[in-house]
C-alpha cells in the first residue's frame, strides 16, 4: 500500500492526525525536502527512509525515477508513506505518481494536507477570503513563463478574488506586469510570504507595481507564495505569527527515542522548530527487570525516568502489587524522575543536594541505618558512583541494569544536511551519553549549531570530545535548559 500524504507547510503542528499514524507505520519513507525534519523522527524502528527532493550538487530523482522507486517498494508489498509538502494534489505531482500506481495495480490512499496556498498567507495575517473584500481565492501557478500553455492573464487580471500563485518567486516581476498590462490595478495590495508557518517564516508587502522593489529588499527566495488581492491590506491588524521568544530559531533536540519529548514540547509552545535527533534508543533488559522486580530490599533507588517506567511495568508483568513497597524508602537522582514518580503514586524522599551520586549517597547514608538493604535499578551508563560509595560504607547493595542505551543514527543525514546550510541554530544535549551518540552517529564535532548542555557533567563530557559548549543551564532541569536557551537568544 502506497500512502500520498501531505505533510502540511512546514509547522509540525498541522501534519494531520492520520498523517502522523500513517508515518509511524510505515515501513518505507519517500521524501522530499520537508519544512519539518520533526516528521521523520515519527518512523518507526528499522522503517528506511529514501530522500527524493533535490540536493545541492547531486543529480536529483525525476518523477520517472520517483514513480519507480514507488512501484517498487508498493509492488513489494511494503507500507509506503509518500511524503510532500504541503497538500499532494495541489501541485505536488501526487495525481502522477497515483496514476503510476494505477498502472500498477498498486493499491494506494490520499492523506490530504494543509496548502501552502492557504496556510502560509494566514500565518502572514491574510486570509484569502474576507466578507465584502474577496468572495473567491484562485490558486495558480507561477511558473509557466516559457510554457506553450501561458498563464491567460487577460481572465487573471479580471477575477474580483485574492490572486495566489506558487512556484511564482523567479517569476514576480513577469506576473506582476502581466497582471498591470491586463488592466489589473497597479495599487492592488500584494504580499509575499515566504517559508509559511515555519520558524524562517517572512514576509514582503506592497503594491501590483511596487512588490518587486520590497521582495529584493527584504530577499525573499523561494519557496514563497505571492498573494494579490485587497485582503493583502488586513495584513497589518492580523498579523499574528512570530510573536514568542523563540520564534525564528531551530534548535536540534538529541534524545531518547523512548522519552516523552518534554523539551521538544516546550520549546514548540514558544515557537522554536524543533529537529528531533533521537540518540538513544533504549532496551529493556527483561530478566534482569524481572529479578530486580522479585527482590526484597528496605531501599530502592532510582537513576532515571526510564528506570522508573521499565522497573513499575516490570512489576505488572511479573504480578507484583504496588502496594508491596509500602514500607521502603524510595530515593531519586533529580527532579523528572521524582516527577515521574508520583504519576505512579510514589512520592520519594528528598532530593539530593546536588545531581551527582557522592550526593546521592550522602543523602541516602543521612536517612537509612546501614542494616537497610538497598536495590539500585539503573542503565548501563549510569554512574556506578551511589553503589560503591554505600557498599564501601557497609551497606549491602543489589544493583539490576535494567536496560541498556544503544546508539539510534537515523537523524544523522538529516541532521549534517541542515547543518551544513547554517539551518540549525543549536543543538542540545541532556546527558553525556546523547554527546558520545551524537559523536558517534554524525563522525563530527564541529557543528554550525552552537551547543548547549543542562549541566556540568555534559558540558564536561562535550568538551572533553572537541565539542565547543556555547552555553550551559544554569539549573539541570529541562525548565533550566529552556530558560537558557530563552536567554541566550534574546541577548
Ligand atoms: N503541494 C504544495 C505546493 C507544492 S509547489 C502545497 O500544497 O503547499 C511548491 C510551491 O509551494 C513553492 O514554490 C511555494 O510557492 C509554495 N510553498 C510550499 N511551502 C511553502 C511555505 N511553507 N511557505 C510559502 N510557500 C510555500
Amino acid at each position: 500500500m502506497v500512502y500520498l500524504i501531505g505533510a502540511g507547510p512546514g509547522d509540525i503542528g498541522l501534519l494531520t492526525i492520520k498523517a502522523a499514524e500513517c508515518i509511524k507505520n510505515a515501513d518505507v519513507i519517500v521524501h522530499d525536502r520537508l519544512s519539518s525534519s520533526s516528521i521523520l523522527s515519527l518512523a518507526k524502528e528499522g522503517a528506511e527512509f529514501v530522500y527524493v527532493g533535490k540536493a545541492p550538487g547531486k543529480h536529483h530523482k525525476t518523477q520517472e525515477e520517483i514513480n519507480q522507486i514507488l512501484v517498487d517498494f508498493g509492488g513489494a508489498g511494503k507500507t509506503v508513506a509518500r511524503v510532500k509538502g504541503g497538500d499532494p494534489f495541489v501541485f505536488g505531482r501526487g495525481s502522477e505518481e497515483a496514476l503510476e500506481l494505477v498502472n500498477h495495480n498498486i493499491p494506494f490512499e490520499v492523506l490530504p494536507g494543509v496548502t501552502s496556498s492557504i496556510s502560509a498567507p494566514a500565518y502572514g495575517g491574510i486570509p484569502v477570503t474576507h466578507r465584502g473584500i474577496a468572495d473567491s481565492f484562485h490558486v495558480i501557478t507561477g511558473h509557466k513563463k516559457d510554457d506553450a500553455r501561458d498563464m491567460d492573464f487577460k481572465i487573471l487580471a479580471k477575477l474580483s478574488g485574492t490572486l495566489v500563485f506558487l512556484m511564482g518567486v523567479s517569476n514576480l516581476a513577469y506576473i506582476t506586469q502581466s497582471l498591470m498590462k491586463n488592466g489589473k490595478n497597479p495599487d492592488t495590495p500584494v504580499a509575499l510570504v515566504q517559508q509559511g508557518t515555519t520558524c524562517r517564516q517572512k514576509k514582503a508587502v506592497g503594491t501590483l507595481s511596487s512588490i518587486c522593489d520590497a521582495a529584493e529588499e527584504q530577499g525573499i527566495k523561494s519557496p514563497a507564495v505571492i498573494i494579490v488581492g485587497e485582503v493583502v491590506s488586513l495584513h497589518k491588524k492580523l498579523d499574528w505569527f512570530g510573536k514568542k521568544p523563540l520564534h525564528a530559531k531551530r534548535i536540534a533536540v538529541t534524545r531518547a527515542r523512548e522519552q516523552a519529548s518534554e523539551l521538544t514540547k516546550k520549546l514548540l509552545a514558544l515557537d522554536a522548530d524543533v529537529f528531533e535527533f533521537p540518540l538513544i534508543k533504549i532496551k529493556e533488559n527483561e530478566e534482569e527487570t524481572k529479578n530486580a522486580v522479585l527482590c526484597d530490599s528496605d531501599v530502592l533507588i532510582f537513576t532515571s525516568k526510564n528506570a522508573v517506567k521499565i522497573y513499575f511495568d516490570g512489576m505488572a508483568k511479573n504480578n507484583k502489587d504496588i502496594r508491596e513497597l509500602f514500607d521502603t524508602k524510595i530515593f531519586s537522582v533529580g527532579e523528572s524522575t521524582k516527577e515521574y514518580l508520583k504519576t505512579k503514586g510514589i512520592l520519594c524522599e528528598d532530593l539530593p543536594q546536588k545531581f551527582t551520586g557522592e550526593s546521592l549517597a550522602e543523602l541516602v547514608m543521612k536517612n537509612v541505618p546501614t542494616s537497610s538493604r538497598i536495590k539500585i535499578v539503573r542503565s548501563d551508563i549510569s554512574a556506578k558512583t551511589v553503589g560503591k560509595i554505600l557498599a564501601e560504607n557497609g551497606y549491602a547493595i543489589d544493583d539490576f541494569v535494567i536496560y541498556q542505551t544503544v546508539c539510534d543514527a537515523r537523524g544523522a543525514d538529516e541532521f549534517l544536511r541542515l547543518d551544513a546550510e547554517g539551518e540549525i541554530d543549536y543543538i542540545t544535549f541532556t546527558s553525556s551519553s546523547t554527546v558520545h551518540n551524537f559523536i558517534k552517529s554524525t563522525g563530527t564535532t564541529k557543528t554550525r549549531a552552537k551547543a548547549i548542555c543542562i549541566g556540568e557533567v555534559t558540558a564536561k563530557t562535550a568538551a572533553e570530545n572537541g565539542i565547543a559548549v556555547f552555553a550551559v543551564a544554569d539549573h539541570f532541569t529541562i525548565d533550566g535548559l529552556v530558560e537558557k536557551i530563552i536567554e541566550i537568544s534574546t541577548i
